[in-house]
C-alpha cells in the first residue's frame, strides 16, 4: 500500500482516545506498517471526560471531571470538534452536525453511552452530572434524593452525595434491594444513614413502587443510574445494531460486511463468545479501543487481524469520603471470594481512576505501547489468541 492511510475514529472517550493514539503506532502485533496514517478524532466535548469521576461532580465532591485533551491525546492526532450525525459507507465519509463530511479509509465508532431521555437527573454525561450538582445544591437540608438502581454507579453516586449533603435524605432504590453478597457495601450505606428500599422507580415521574406495595411521591432529586443508552449513530449509518441499539461487532471488532469499520467501548456488543462476558465499562472500553486500532493496522499492514481476548480482574467501587470496595472477579466477571474493603480499597480505587488517564497518556507519548496481563476467559472451540491486550479493574 503506497500513500497515507486516513482514519477517523468518532467518540473521544476511553476507547476512542485509545484507538486514536494507538493507531499511530507503525507496528501492529510485530508486524511494520507500511503506511503513514492520519488520524482524526471526531467529537462534540471541548474537553475529555472522565465518565467515572462523575458521580462526584454529580455530589458536588469534585469541581470537574474534564482533562484537557493535550493530557490524553497525541499531538498528532488531529481533533475536529462536531458530532457525527451519520456514517456513508458507501463513499466512506463521516457527516458532521455542521454540514462537513470528513472522508474515511477506516474508522472506528467509540461513541460510549449516556443516560435515557426523560424528566430525571442523571450522571452520564458532564452536563448531566452539572445538571444534578446544581438541582442537588438547591435543596434545603432535610429534603430527599432518590437514586433509582443499586448498581455501581448508583451506589457510588448515593455514597458521594451522603459524603457531601449528610444533612439531605438519601435513598437508593432497586428491585432486587441492598447489594447481593457484599455485606461490607450494605454496612457502608448504613453508616451514611443511606435508605436502601426494595422496589422501583416510574422512569418519568420519579415515583417510588416498594416490592410491598407502598408508594412514595418522587423526591425534589431523583438520579436515574439503570440502563443506560447509546447514540443513535450506527442505527441512523444503517448499520447492523442490537435491540438496544448497539453496533454488532464480530470477534476482531469489525462490522459483518464492512472490513473498514470497527466499533469499541459501550457503543458496541461483541457477538462472539470472546466478548459475552464484557459489561458497559471503562475497563472493557480501553482494551476494546486498543484492539479497534490493532485490527484497523493489521488491515492496512495486510494481515488477518486477531480476535479479541480482554478479561476482568476487579470490580471497584468509590464508597465516598476515601473509603471503597474493590471485589475480585475472575476473567469472566464472576466474582471471587475476595475482597478488599474500606479505606485500602479506596486508594486501589482511586489508584485505578488515575492508571485509566495514565495509560491513554502513555499511549500518546508512544504508540503501541499499552499492554495488560488479564487475558479474556476460554473461550471452547475458538483458536488460540494472540498477545493479549487486557482490562484494567
Ligand atoms: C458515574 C460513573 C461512574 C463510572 N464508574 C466506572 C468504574 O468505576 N469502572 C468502570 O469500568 N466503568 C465505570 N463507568 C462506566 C464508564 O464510564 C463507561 O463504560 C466508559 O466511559 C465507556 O467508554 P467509551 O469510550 O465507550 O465511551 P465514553 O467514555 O462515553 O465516550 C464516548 C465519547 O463519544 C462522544 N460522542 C457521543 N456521540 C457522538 C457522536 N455522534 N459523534 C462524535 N462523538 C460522539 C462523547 O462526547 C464522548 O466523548 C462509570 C460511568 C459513570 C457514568
Amino acid at each position: 500500500m503506497s500513500g497515507t492511510v486516513r482514519v477517523v475514529v468518532v467518540g473521544g472517550g476511553y476507547a476512542g482516545v485509545m484507538a486514536a493514539n494507538r493507531l499511530l503506532a507503525r507496528r501492529s502485533g510485530g508486524v511494520g506498517v507500511p503506511a503513514p496514517v492520519d488520524v482524526v478524532l471526531v467529537d462534540p466535548a471541548p474537553r475529555f471526560t472522565e465518565r467515572i469521576r462523575l458521580h462526584a461532580v454529580a455530589a458536588g465532591a469534585r469541581a470537574s471531571a474534564g482533562r484537557d485533551w493535550a493530557d490524553v491525546l497525541h499531538p498528532r492526532v488531529r481533533r475536529v470538534t462536531a458530532r457525527a450525525v451519520r456514517l456513508d459507507t458507501a463513499t466512506r465519509h463521516v457527516l458532521l452536525d455542521d454540514g462537513a463530511r470528513v472522508p474515511y479509509d477506516h474508522a472506528v465508532l467509540a461513541v460510549g453511552s449516556g443516560a435515557r431521555a426523560g424528566a430525571l437527573h442523571s450522571v452520564t454525561d458532564t452536563a448531566g452530572a452539572e445538571r444534578t450538582r446544581a438541582a442537588i445544591a438547591d435543596l434545603a437540608p432535610g429534603e430527599a434524593v432518590t437514586v433509582a438502581g443499586a448498581g455501581p454507579t448508583g451506589l457510588e453516586v448515593a455514597c458521594a452525595v451522603a459524603v457531601a449533603r449528610p444533612d439531605l435524605s438519601v435513598t437508593v432504590v432497586d428491585p432486587a434491594g441492598p447489594p447481593a453478597g457484599e455485606p461490607a457495601v450494605a454496612r457502608r450505606l448504613a453508616r451514611l444513614r443511606v435508605d436502601v428500599v426494595a422496589g422501583t422507580v416510574d422512569p418519568t415521574t420519579g415515583a417510588v413502587t416498594a416490592v410491598d406495595g407502598r408508594t412514595r411521591a418522587a423526591s425534589p432529586v431523583t438520579v436515574w443510574t439503570v440502563g443506560f443508552t447509546v447514540p443513535g449513530l450506527a442505527a441512523d449509518s444503517g448499520l447492523p445494531v442490537a435491540p438496544d441499539g448497539r453496533l454488532l461487532v464480530d470477534e476482531t471488532l469489525t462490522v459483518p460486511g464492512h472490513d473498514h469499520l470497527v466499533g469499541a467501548g459501550d457503543a458496541v456488543v461483541v457477538d462472539s463468545p470472546r466478548g459475552a462476558h464484557l459489561r458497559m465499562s471503562c475497563a472493557a472500553a480501553i482494551p476494546l479501543g486498543a484492539h479497534a486500532a490493532d485490527t484497523v493496522l493489521a488491515r492496512v499492514a495486510g494481515v488477518p487481524p486477531r480476535p479479541l481476548d480482554v478479561g476482568f480482574a476487579a470490580l471497584c467501587l468509590d464508597l465516598g469520603a476515601g473509603h471503597g470496595h474493590v471485589r475480585f472477579v475472575g476473567r469472566d466477571d464472576a466474582p471471587r471470594p475476595w475482597a478488599v474493603r474500606g479505606r485500602p480499597a479506596g486508594w486501589v480505587k482511586e489508584g485505578i481512576c488515575r492508571a485509566t488517564v495514565s495509560w491513554l497518556a502513555a499511549e500518546a507519548r508512544r504508540p503501541g505501547r499499552y499492554r495488560t496481563p488479564v487475558p479474556g476467559p476460554a473461550v471452547p472451540g475458538a483458536s488460540a489468541p494472540g498477545p493479549s491486550v487486557a482490562a484494567d479493574a
